[in-house]
């Protein structure tokens, strides 16, 4: 071969290019004839071979319009090359116009000379390609979009995120202070010293209840959680189920102060006095639950009623004593004293009484040593005694005991002298009269007034205590108010302490005890300076202990607040508890504080007039006796079992025990006595009797004074009797020696001097006989004096006879008239000193003893014409009222104080004044009048004013 390489022919190589993918068309002129087209061109256009040889207009006519003929224009004009990529051609194929997407070149082919003698036309279909990177762009564009979205989205969430955390975590806050407070409720409520009982209100299910409920009801904490109340505590729901219900309906909160409860405690039924509330709570305005608050006052209550009784026994002391009471304000010198002082030392009823206006009725020469014992007294701070004369207007006299202390100021109550005054003129008389008949009785004088001292001091005590109840009294009135209130939950004080900053918050309450107003700050040191001095100390450690893990953080401890605003100290029991975190460090010290003031102060007095009361009782060894009619339950003290000789400590009965002991020859008389007592019209309940018992044990005889009171219900129905006894052993054998010492006397007078009245009558008829009148009339004046010793001696005996029993009626039907009549012809034979009238006197037939009928008269008329001036008038009259006859005698004489007239008819009494100190006579009197008039059914008395004469009078039944 040689070098000449075989070449194609021009036609193959139109052939190869033909078959060629690429598409390839070859044009001429400036109208872009097709020259050559190969088939992927022809393919692209959709024609067939028939265009070669058209211009490219004619050929695709649908091209018009397009910029691809101008651009084949240009090609050729300027012999330049074109090229585009992913070009638009809209082509028909097949009769339907479509765009297609192209990468071309029109390329012009240069001839040596430069100029242009075809276009070279390459085409490649891209439109697959083109569309899917349009599509392509599309998916992209959207996907920007949305991913645009998404992060909006996120970052929407990011901030909800955000939000959620924020309020994740206020809750947890909220979460946490929830559990918080809620355990602070729950420590506060366990801890409480109040019993706290939560009830659900639509089930009545009790769902919590704190220690102090639990001790209160008396249950175990399994009996009651989680059972319904009713089912808990069944004894109350009959009374408390129907006010349940209505605090759930109402709404409205129920307090109930010193409701008397039967409550089953622990197996046994007890009466108890509860302060309570039934305290709705609500929850979107509806009842959810009831809060019960309840406190146990049984003891509060009790005490009260134990000061009222204690008080009673006072006053039945003081009167037994028929004592006079005085009050001094130690300060003020204010000066007040009882009706019976007034009485005593004769001052006006009412109007001030000052302590000379009492000075100047007691003689001077007492002035000093008086004036020197209560200095004395109040320096030693003891008690003084003195016995001392009062001396009225009229000269008279009376002797009174008095006595007194200085009490120091305590609490609300002043400095005040008290002081007691006893008339023992009786006493005193009775003593001098002993002491002039005998003087062995005079030693038995001494022991009745050393009993009298002792029943003297007793009752200054009693009187001292009385006072004191009744303020004690006066103080549990006034704290109920304040009590109901605090059982009120807002009024426990409660406080609350941050140990971390030692911020030391407090409810209203607790800060108005501090001295705080409610929106004041409580500083923590200044709260402790408020805290009494000797109990700071106290709260403090137990501060510190209450926060000290280790001690298990309980704190309950009772001080003293002096508040500087309220000087009267306030004593609280403050409880608390504290919380720990697991490092065992205190986070939080809260609990409640509650005034105890009230109950501290009643127990103290209880504690005091109990004392006083048992000091009292011991001085004067005054006996108690308490009967409960309801119960049928008799109460006797020791003293009062002595009393009745009985040694055993067993309950002591009415039927057993005191009638038993009473002496037969009184039983009848004290159990009339008693019935009368039951009965509220008779003497409205009032019992004042003496008698004698025979000791059970030691068959001893023993006097005995009782007084007290029965009290009725709403019926007049009687529930309870109490009272005093008081052993009068000794006076009453001092009465009883002096009575038999009396008798003895004048049995042996009555002989001698029946012989003198014999004598004398004997030689006064000599004398007469022998007409010498001088002997006549001395012997007649002899005889007058012996008739009035021989009455005398003759009383005497009839006392005698009377207390032994011996004085028997001898009734017969008489005219009481005649019997007026012949005493005072009696009378008048010893000589007409008075001017006496016997009013008109109708024959009056009467069933009496007519020898003691007539003694009573004669004693009236004597004692008219013995106490008053000779020559005065005396009226003697006998009238008939009904089915009684009265007679009285009535005279202008000295008359008599109104202070003695109850007394007159007493054994031995006697006025001791100017005008009687000269009369003779013993007292002995009128006491037999009043008894024979007594055991006629009779009645006897006197009206009288000092100064215009008496008139003594009585009544009998005319057929009995
Ligand atoms: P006696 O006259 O022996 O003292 P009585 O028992 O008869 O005893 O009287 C008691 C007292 O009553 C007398 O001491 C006297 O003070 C007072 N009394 C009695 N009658 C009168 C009277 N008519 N006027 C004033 N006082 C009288």
């Amino acid at each position: 071969m040689n070098n000449a390489k075989p070449l194609l022919s021009d036609l193959q190589l139109l052939d190869i290019l033909s078959l060629s993918n690429y598409a390839v068309a070859v044009h001429v002129t400036e109208d872009a004839v097709i020259q050559f087209a190969n088939d992927a061109m022809l393919a692209i256009w959709g024609k067939g071979g028939s265009v070669i040889g058209k211009s490219l207009e004619e050929a695709l006519p649908e091209l018009k319009g397009q910029p691809f003929i101008d651009l084949f224009k240009r090609v050729w004009n300027e012999g330049i090359t074109v090229s585009g990529t992913d070009t638009p051609a809209d082509l028909k194929i097949n009769g339907e116009l479509k765009t297609f997407y192209f990468d071309y070149e029109y390329r012009a082919i240069k001839n040596a000379q430069g100029q242009t003698y075809a276009i070279l036309h390459t085409a490649f279909d891209v439109t697959e390609r083109y569309l899917g990177k349009e599509r392509e762009q599309n998916l992209t564009e959207e996907l920007r979009a949305s991913n645009e979205e998404l992060s909006a989205a996120n970052e929407e969430l990011n901030a909800a995120n955000e939000e959620l955390t924020q309020s994740q975590e206020a809750l947890r806050k909220i979460y946490d202070e929830l559990a918080d407070s809620n355990a602070r409720f729950r420590s506060m409520v366990s801890q409480a010293p109040v019993g706290i009982c939560i009830i659900r209100a639509s089930d009545l299910m009790v769902t919590d209840a704190n220690d102090s409920y639990l001790e209160l009801a008396g249950k175990k904490r399994e009996d009651l959680e989680n059972h319904t109340i009713w089912d808990a505590v069944p004894e109350a729901a009959e009374a408390y189920a129907p006010i349940m219900n209505e605090v759930i309906s109402s709404g409205e909160a129920f307090i109930a102060r010193e409701h008397e409860v039967m409550l089953i405690r622990n197996g046994v039924p007890e009466n108890v006095f509860l302060d309570f509330v039934y305290e709705p709570m609500w929850q979107n305005e509806v009842v959810s639950a009831i809060m019960v608050l309840a406190i146990d006052v049984t003891d509060k209550v009790n005490a009260r009623i134990e000061v009222q009784r204690a008080e009673e026994l006072h006053r039945f002391s003081i009167d037994a004593a028929n004592g006079a009471t005085w009050h001094m304000d130690a300060e003020t010198h204010e000066f007040t004293v009882s009706p019976r002082l007034r009485e005593i030392f004769d001052l006006p009823p009412d109007g001030p009484v000052t302590y000379d206006n009492i000075l100047s009725k007691i003689p001077a020469d007492y002035h000093d040593s008086i004036n020197q014992g209560i200095q004395a007294s109040v320096a030693q701070n003891q008690s003084y005694t003195m016995e001392h004369p009062i001396v009225y207007a009229d000269g008279s006299r009376r002797w009174v005991r008095a006595s007194g202390k200085l009490y120091a100021a305590e609490g609300p109550r002043r400095a005040h002298f008290s002081g007691l005054i006893l008339d023992i003129t009786a006493q005193v008389e009775s003593r001098e009269a002993i002491l002039n008949l005998n003087n062995e009785l005079a030693a038995a004088n001494e022991e009745l007034l050393s009993t009298n001292e002792e029943l003297n001091a007793t009752i200054d005590e009693l009187r001292v205590t009385r006072d004191e109840l009744k303020q004690s009294q006066l103080e549990v009135e006034q704290s109920e108010e304040a009590l109901r209130f605090a059982l009120h939950a807002a009024n426990l004080g409660t406080f609350d302490l941050d140990p971390a900053t030692n911020r030391f918050k407090g409810n209203a309450m607790l800060k108005s005890w501090f001295g705080l107003g409610p929106d004041d700050e409580i500083e923590f040191s200044k709260a402790i300076n408020i805290i009494a001095e000797r109990d700071r100390n106290n709260v403090l450690s137990a501060i510190q202990d209450a926060l000290n893990f280790r001690y298990g953080g309980h704190y309950d401890i009772e001080y003293t607040i002096i508040n500087p605003l309220d000087p009267r100290p306030r004593y609280v029991r403050a409880k608390g508890q504290t919380l720990f975190n697991a490092r065992q460090q205190p986070v939080r010290f809260s609990g409640t504080v509650q005034d105890i003031t009230e109950e501290r102060r009643a127990l103290m007095e209880l504690e005091r007039s109990y004392e006083q009361e048992r000091l009292s009782k011991e001085a004067a060894q005054l006996g108690t006796f308490d009967m409960d009619l309801l119960a049928n339950t008799l109460e006797w003290d020791e003293r009062c079992r002595t009393l009745f000789g009985i040694s055993h400590k067993d309950p002591v009965s009415y039927d057993k025990d005191f009638l038993p002991g009473l002496h037969p020859d009184d039983r009848e008389r004290v159990t009339d006595v008693i019935k009368d007592v039951f009965v509220k019209s008779v003497n409205n309940g009032n019992y004042d009797v003496e008698y004698r018992t025979i000791g059970a044990d030691d068959q001893k005889i023993r006097w005995v004074r009782a007084k007290g009171k029965a009290l009725f219900n709403e019926h007049d129905e009687p529930v309870r009797f109490i009272g005093s006894v008081l052993d009068i052993t000794d006076q009453k054998q001092d009465d009883i020696r002096k009575s038999a010492f009396i008798s003895m006397v004048s049995h042996e007078l009555k002989t001698p001097l029946t012989s003198l009245k014999a004598y004398v009558q004997l030689l006064g008829a000599k004398a007469r006989k022998d007409s010498d009148h001088f002997a006549a009339g001395a012997l007649g004046k002899v005889e007058v004096q012996v008739n009035k010793m021989h009455n005398m001696i003759d009383g005497f005996l009839n006392l005698s006879r009377l207390e032994a029993g011996k004085i028997q009626l001898n009734k017969t039907s008489f005219d009481l008239s005649d019997v007026v009549k012949d005493i005072m012809d009696e009378t008048l034979l010893l000589g007409a000193t008075h001017a006496i009238k016997l009013l008109p006197c109708e024959s009056i037939s009467v069933f009496a003893d007519k020898d003691k009928i007539g003694h009573v008269i004669s004693n009236f008329i004597s004692n008219a014409i013995k106490y008053s001036p000779r020559g005065s008038n005396i009226d003697v009259n006998c009238e008939k009222t009904g089915n009684n006859i009265k007679v009285s005698v009535k005279d202008e004489g000295v008359g008599i104080k109104s202070q003695d007239l109850s007394k007159l008819f007493d054994r031995f009494y006697r006025v001791e004044n100017a005008n009687t100190q000269h009369v003779s006579g013993f007292g002995i009197g009128l006491y037999l009048s009043a008894e024979i008039i007594e055991r006629h059914h009779g009645k006897i008395g006197v009206e009288s004013e000092p100064g215009s004469g008496s008139t003594f009078w009585f009544t009998i039944p005319v057929n009995k």
